[in-house]
């Protein structure tokens, strides 16, 4: 077990934790994985970024690199296939297309995808927002939507938006969308989208065969949350106008993009248009909050990977004879130690919290882990940009430009502070539950209290102090 190579990505104390409650074919899975990201993943890596073409501007949307495409062959070809697909919810889904992990198996996994987190995911088909989006069509989508669109997204022969921000309305509180509908028109067949969307991840990718939109269906309904459904609209038809890439930070993202959208008067038929058909109507909410569950767990994942990815180059800099400062190795600083240590515990203590809720969505779904996966998900990714932080700062100057990774991890991750929800309104959810525990903390420590006072007066003591 000490030689193992799980153990280059986690520490040893969460591998023994993890060990024992993974099946034989995951751990196959994980030494095939491991030797993936070492002789083909992370080596592809510079290959990746040069394949994107600079200019025209266009041609960055225009096509995928071809070393991803052969990256996703490798991968499929040897078993790394839809791994975040977990057998406890989605047993047999895949039909031979992969999964079958638990979403424990799959979290260790999914962390050493982190360390590539541009490329592994998308060469094994374990990328956001697919993999949501897949769920969405397996949990909710009629049969016929899960033969046009979940096949093909499970083969890795397209991809998909899921399209719920509005663009001018603060869209972290779901139940204000209301500038996209998708109302009756005069042709009783169809229903007519309009609205206008931002930060729709995928949207710029060639590949991308469906958007998922969330749209008012019923405004008038008198519960806030019934009044949307998710609505499929095929990217190409009449009236989708991909507007422009929005940047991070300067970066784009291409050829997937995070794109503003107009949907103008697109059609889509009643009867297959609205995911799960006509049942699904008014059943927008529900579905979104069943996406975000895994899916956020996911991205603390990779988040973890990331983490670990830039404290290796952290400790790389600063072993460079090159660069001593005051006669010493940077390594040899007090305040760079600290740091060091620092960095390690912080990561190795996120990562327990993340396989925990992973664990606890394996043993109660994911809707009873809702409290683990918001804790991971307001914590993960401010340890994670505090490491990044550091990395940048051995770094000088260098750590802000493009000649290492870490400027790219950092404005990546600073997102996740908003995608799928902003810090705060998870804080304030788990604040909330926790405050419920007050009631049953109130007759515990009653019935501790009169046990105390009990043992007092039985030994003669009128009073103390603690
Ligand atoms: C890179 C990236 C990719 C994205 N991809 C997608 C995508 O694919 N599809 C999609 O639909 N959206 C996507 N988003 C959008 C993301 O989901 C939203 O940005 C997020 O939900 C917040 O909505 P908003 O930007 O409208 O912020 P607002 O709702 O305007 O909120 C602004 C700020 O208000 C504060 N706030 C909100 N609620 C509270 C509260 N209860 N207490 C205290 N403060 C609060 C927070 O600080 C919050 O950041 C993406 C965003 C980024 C950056």
């Amino acid at each position: 077990m000490s030689d193992h190579p799980v153990l280059n990505y986690i520490s040893a104390g969460a591998w023994s934790l993890v060990q024992p409650l993974l099946s034989n074919r995951a751990k196959d899975l994980l030494i095939t994985l491991i030797d993936f990201m070492e002789n083909d993943v992370l080596p592809a890596e510079k290959l990746f970024h040069a394949q994107i073409p600079t200019h025209p501007p266009e041609a960055r949307w225009a096509s995928v690199p071809p070393i991803l495409e052969e990256l996703t062959l490798r991968a499929k070809g040897r078993g790394l296939w839809n791994l975040w697909l977990s057998g406890g919810d989605f047993q047999g889904m895949a039909g031979g297309q992969g999964g079958g992990l638990s979403n424990l198996e799959y979290a260790v996994m999914a962390e050493i995808m982190g360390h590539s987190a541009i490329l592994a995911p998308q060469a094994t088909n374990c990328s956001a927002p697919d993999t949501g989006n897949m769920e969405v069509l397996a949990r909710y989508g009629t049969p016929e939507q899960k033969e046009k669109y979940l096949v093909p997204l499970l083969k890795g022969d397209i991809r998909s938006s899921f399209a719920m921000t509005e663009y001018g309305v603060a869209s972290s509180d779901a139940t204000n969308i209301r500038n996209t509908t998708a109302l009756p028109s005069s042709n009783p067949d169809k229903l007519v989208v309009k609205g206008h969307k931002w930060w729709i991840t995928g949207a710029g990718d060639p590949r991308n065969a469906i958007h998922i939109v969330l749209a008012m269906t019923d405004p008038q309904n008198p519960s806030p949350h019934k009044r949307h459904s998710l609505v499929l609209v095929d990217p190409r038809s009449k009236g989708v106008k991909i507007v422009r890439p929005l940047t991070v930070f300067g970066y784009d993202d291409a050829p997937e993009g995070h794109c503003e959208v107009v949907y103008d008067g697109v059609e889509v038929d009643v009867d297959s248009g609205v995911v799960g058909g006509l049942a699904g109507l008014g059943k927008g909410f529900e579905i979104i909050q069943a996406r975000l569950g895994p899916g956020r767990l996911h991205h603390c994942m990779r988040t973890i990977g990331i983490a670990s990815r830039a404290l290796e180059i952290l400790l790389q800099r600063v072993s460079d004879p090159n660069r001593k400062t005051f006669g010493k190795y940077l390594r040899a600083h007090g305040t760079v130690i600290a740091d060091i240590a620092h960095c390690r515990a912080e990561i190795d203590a996120a990562r327990l919290l993340v396989l925990a809720a992973a664990r606890r969505i394996d043993v109660v779904g994911a809707k009873g882990a809702m409290q683990d996966i918001g804790i991971a998900k307001f914590t993960v990714p401010s340890m994670a940009l505090k490491v990044i932080d550091r990395a940048m700062q051995v770094h000088g100057a260098e750590g802000v430009s493009q000649d290492t990774p870490l400027a790219y991890y950092y404005a990546s991750l600073r997102t996740l502070r908003y995608a799928d929800g902003p810090d705060e309104v998870h804080i304030q959810q788990i604040g909330k539950n926790e405050l419920k525990r007050v009631e049953k903390l109130d007759q515990r420590f009653e019935r501790i209290k009169k046990e105390g006072d009990r043992l007092l007066e039985a030994n003669g003591k009128a009073k103390a102090k603690l």
